[in-house]
């Protein structure tokens, strides 16, 4: 970028961008780059299912609180909370009052911070730190003073969610919001703790012949067009377009040792990640 005096003397800056729409293919695809800043390259984004783990209570959040306790200082991890059943009573009052999809998931937004408060109160003896998504950027701070730090998963769009392109419900919710804060800081890998082995060929509840599936490529799966899926799908695409975390772990919160076996590495429950396209 060059600084350029006009006639006149006044000091222009020369920026490849300058007059443009940033509408041009050419122009956009010229913005690629092969590596991005990835500040929190070894931090693992560890997603609390609302309805799968918290709302279960003590008996399967608090196990799994002890294990985050106890990997914490070998593994620096944020921890994220979903919103659950509470948010799926607050979405059906909102449908039948004939809300849009901005409304609902503002709602989604407050019940997941609920449990994010909880969350961080139950680990405050250990460290725990409730933050906001603007004191996302302090993360390596917090992590360096040995802090467990929990925000809630729900991203930011609010009222500004755009419209699904089916039905009314909130497209981009928890997981969505859990993969995008691992890709935004770079972190190694995100987690999903939730309450089935993992990813299935139909949901397990329903259909007990369902198969499991160990792990497949985010593309495939999206081809795959499943009928129903333990995570969302736009977390699926965000995963397709990711230029830092190339992995989502599913895993079940309900089986003791599963989330400290996934912190240190191993593969557990389901593995879906992205091809290297180069
Ligand atoms: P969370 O509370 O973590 O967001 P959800 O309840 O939204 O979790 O989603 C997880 C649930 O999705 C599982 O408990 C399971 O019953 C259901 N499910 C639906 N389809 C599938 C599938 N293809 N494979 C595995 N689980 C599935
Ligand atoms: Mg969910």
């Amino acid at each position: 970028m060059d600084l350029k005096r006009d006639e006149s003397g006044r000091l222009h800056i020369e920026s490849p961008l300058m007059a443009e729409s940033l509408m041009d293919t050419q122009l956009l695809a010229s913005t690629e780059t092969r590596e991005i800043f990835r500040p929190l390259p070894d931090l693992n984004v560890i997603k609390l299912g609302g309805q799968s783990v918290i709302d279960r209570g003590g008996k399967v959040l608090l196990p799994l609180l002890e294990e985050i306790v106890a990997a914490r200082p070998n593994h620096p991890l944020l921890v994220m909370t979903g919103g659950g059943t509470r948010s799926r009573h607050a979405y059906a009052i909102a449908l039948d009052l004939g809300m849009p999809t901005g409304v609902l998931a503002k709602l989604g937004s407050s019940i997941s911070e609920q449990n994010a408060l909880m969350v961080s109160v139950l680990l405050a003896p250990h460290g725990g730190v409730k933050i906001g998504h603007d004191d996302l950027v302090k993360l390596p701070a917090y992590l360096s003073l040995g802090a467990i730090p929990v925000m809630h998963a729900m991203p930011p769009y609010g009222l500004w969610e755009e419209p699904a392109k089916v039905g009314r419900i909130p497209p981009h919710r928890t997981d969505v919001g859990a993969f995008l804060t691992a890709e935004v800081v770079g972190a190694r890998r995100c987690i999903l703790v939730k309450d089935e082995q993992g990813l299935m060929t139909a949901d397990p509840k329903k259909d007990p012949s369902a198969k499991f599936i160990p792990e497949i490529e985010v593309d495939e799966l999206r081809s795959m067009d499943l009928q129903d899926l333990p995570v969302e799908r736009a977390m699926l695409s965000s995963l397709s377009r990711a230029r830092s975390t190339r992995e989502v772990l599913i895993i079940n919160g309900r089986e003791p040792g599963n989330l400290t076996r996934a912190l240190q590495g191993e593969h557990v429950g389901t593995r879906i990640y992205k091809k290297n396209k180069q």
